[in-house]
């Protein structure tokens, strides 16, 4: 089968529109159903699997249709936790990186919504050498499928957290949200997926208005504009006044608590200062501070305080009634922080 952009990844399809596509092929409706599960339940790679398909319609699809393929380029394998981190080449040589996390009733992966990033993120190397492409909703999927394959293990929790900047990628996102969630696929509960943003707010407005229970967390990392416009450069764009407001908006459409993510930079945004600053900020705000000490990736200035210093400020926050948690660390010895196998063997890092 071929792959390319010239032609829409299958695996990116809603089940109504492999219908239209039957029809319009003269086909029986009920062969698009059989496909959907075959794709999306049974999760195979390549169509010509399909053993209940008759073989000119398998043909079909593959003149009309690209089927995204992944494949696995590296694996480490944490000695701490459970914790596997992938490294998958996908069709055209682009490179993306997958963890999986095993909790004591769950597992959960983290994928990657986009080749790459453009977001500039300081302290991240996922956005060194910038964005390559938007991931379709199929490669998405194809992550959580190929990690389920490859481990036998079932995974029921979701956090897009990998490289790339979900909101940039909206349509595809969504796509994948909903058919991760598809009752005839994985049927993955919406309450088990968390999408991570950088801020995006004219995003966070649509996302509100969707009618979707996903989780949705922040990357704030600093609780003044000057101070995270020195780490993050979206901070440019968006000033943390509409953000907070666009948040607060989101609460209020979707029911849904948010979840800050605040990385702890030693000496930088880890003071008392910032604890006050923090808490005018987010006054009020049905929320989480999830603090990660941050992984030191590209520059020694970005170093991650000691674990008294990390209880320290958990404590003040929450001496003032905020819902803090630190974020258990995963798979430390096996380069965790997103982006960092990929650029490494892009030797970029
Ligand atoms: N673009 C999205 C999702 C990808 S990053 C976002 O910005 O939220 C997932 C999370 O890991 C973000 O909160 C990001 O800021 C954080 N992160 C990236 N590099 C890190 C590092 N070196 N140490 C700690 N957290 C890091």
């Amino acid at each position: 089968m071929k792959t390319g952009t010239e032609k829409k990844d299958i695996r990116s399809l809603y089940p109504e529109e492999l219908a239209e596509w039957i029809l319009s092929k003269g086909e029986k409706p009920y062969r698009a159903g059989q496909i959907f599960q075959w794709l999306h339940k049974s999760q195979v790679l390549n169509p010509e699997e399909m053993s209940n398909v008759p073989k000119s319609l398998k043909q079909e699809l593959e003149q009309d249709f690209a089927c995204s393929t992944l494949r696995e380029e590296l694996r480490q394998e944490s000695k701490l936790d459970e914790t596997k981190k992938f490294l998958f080449e996908l069709s055209d040589g682009n490179m993306i990186e997958s963890v999986f996390m095993k909790y004591r009733s769950w597992n959960s992966v983290c994928i990657s919504s986009q080749a790459g990033c453009n977001m500039g993120c300081s302290f991240c190397a996922s956005t060194i050498g910038g964005l390559s492409r938007d991931l379709t909703a199929g490669e998405m999927l194809l992550q959580v499928y190929e990690i389920q394959k490859l481990l036998s293990e079932k995974i029921s929790r979701i956090v897009v957290m990998g490289s790339g900047e979900p909101l940039e990628n909206y349509d595809n996102l969504l796509r994948f949200l909903r058919l991760v969630n598809h009752r005839d696929g994985q049927d993955i509960s919406m309450r088990n997926i968390t999408v991570s943003t950088c801020g995006i707010v004219e995003k966070i407005e649509e996302l509100a208005g969707e009618d979707l229970s996903i989780n949705l967390a922040i990357s704030l990392h600093a609780a003044t504009d000057e101070k995270r416009k020195k780490i993050m450069p979206v901070a440019m764009r968006y000033g943390l006044k509409d953000l907070i407001a666009a948040c607060r908006r989101y609460f209020e459409r979707t029911g849904r608590q948010l979840t800050f993510e605040y990385a702890l930079i030693d000496g930088f945004n880890n003071t008392s200062e910032d604890v006050h600053s923090l808490l005018r900020l987010l006054e009020g705000l049905n929320c989480v501070v999830n603090l990660i000490p941050v992984n030191p990736v590209r520059d020694r200035a970005f170093k991650e305080p000691g674990s008294r210093a990390v209880r320290e400020f958990k404590a003040e926050l929450e001496r003032h009634a905020l819902n803090v948690t630190v974020r258990r660390e995963m798979g430390r010895d096996i380069d965790g922080a997103c982006g960092q196998l990929r650029a490494r063997k892009a030797k970029k890092l």
